[in-house]
């Protein structure tokens, strides 16, 4: 039996390759890299059939670097900015989303960042660690999230996520997703009504990000939509950088028009320590790490793998992006 390679784009330490080996079936081959190096992914390209992308592009040049490509498999959902489309229908090299490990990771980082900004957790810890104990000074602004209102812009897999943990907290939920509207049934299970985007910029003490990348989505947080929200409005973002007009958030937090933000993407990945929300005690960030769990990606890789067995087995792929 030949054995299919499989080439694992991003660049990752050992022991993430180990757990991606453990979930590989026989027939399939893991094919890493040893250092971050696109020459070293040309050259492993080359005899792959099929590849798994994460957060580094798929773009063209690679794309033509591997000629025995016939499955792209995307290891999360945002292939929006990661992977060249056109590039794979000009050679009819079939895609596929893993959604499977993502939406769970995402809704409780959402928590986990909404929590933080509320009582200023990395403000705290890391002044208790330089001998300052702020057992009152935090007190005029740390928040609860009981009887907030929390605001979902976006209600696909990880807004319906969010808001099943949201809801256990005690929070009232509004969501605008002009593409997709729950069930009454859904909606009152999540305990959430629909408004338009405006309403909810201000009604919204708490608004998280869940929508794709792209062009309708570019900057729809941007100065005017900051301008609507709550003076204590929190926004937290585990979707994608573009979302926000990252200069005009900073502006607003700086002149304390908002209450804090809580960010897991950014508009230039990775971070520089130079940007300015770096220094702001209100503003919880994190290194695009919402699925990044153990957990995720051994869910990711065990249904990423039976997919790729489906594939090579002639059914019908689960998750396909039809191009
Ligand atoms: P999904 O496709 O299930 O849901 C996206 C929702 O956004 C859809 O219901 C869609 O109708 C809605 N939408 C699209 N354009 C909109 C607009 N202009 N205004 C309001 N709603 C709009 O996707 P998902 O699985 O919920 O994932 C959402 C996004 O989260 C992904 O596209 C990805 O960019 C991001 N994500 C981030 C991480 C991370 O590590 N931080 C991990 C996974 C996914």
């Amino acid at each position: 039996m030949s054995t299919h390679k499989v080439f694992y784009f991003s660049h990752a330490p050992e022991n993430v390759y180990e757990i991606i080996r453990e979930e590989v079936p026989p027939g399939f081959e893991l094919i890493s890299l040893t250092e971050d190096s696109d020459d070293e992914r040309k050259e492993k390209l080359a005899d792959c059939e099929v590849v798994i992308v994460a957060a580094r592009p798929m773009t063209r040049e690679f794309v033509a670097a591997a000629p025995a490509l016939k499955l792209l498999h995307h290891q999360g959902v945002g292939y929006q900015d990661t992977v060249d489309v056109a590039a794979l229908k000009e050679r009819k090299i079939e895609l596929a989303l893993t959604p499977a490990g993502t939406s769970i990771g995402v809704a409780e980082h959402t928590l986990l960042l909404s929590l933080a900004v509320c009582k200023r957790l990395p403000y705290a810890d890391s002044e208790l660690r330089q001998g300052r104990w702020h057992i009152n000074s935090l007190r005029p602004y740390s928040v609860e999230l009981y009887g907030r209102t929390v605001g979902y812009v976006g209600m696909g897999r990880i807004g319906q996520e969010t808001a099943a943990r949201f809801k256990a907290f005690g929070t009232a939920g509004i969501y605008y997703d002009p593409y997709a509207a729950l069930t009454p049934q859904q909606e009152n299970r999540l305990g959430l009504s629909r408004v338009e985007f405006n309403d909810l910029l201000a009604a919204a003490d708490i608004i998280t990000l869940h929508v794709p990348s792209g062009e309708d989505t570019y900057h729809m947080i941007d100065d005017a939509a900051i301008g609507q929200m709550k003076p204590g409005a929190i926004v937290i973002n585990t979707a994608r950088g573009t979302v926000i007009d990252e200069s005009a958030l900073c502006k607003a937090l700086q002149e304390h028009r908002i209450g804090g933000a809580g960010l897991d993407v950014f508009e230039e990945e990775p971070f520089r320590p130079d940007n300015p929300l770096a220094s702001m005690p209100n503003v919880v960030l994190t290194p695009h790490i919402s699925a990044g769990t153990r957990d995720a990606l051994k869910t990711k890789m065990r249904a990423l793998f039976q997919n790729v067995r489906r594939f090579f087995n002639g059914e019908e792929l689960e998750n396909q992006v039809k191009l």
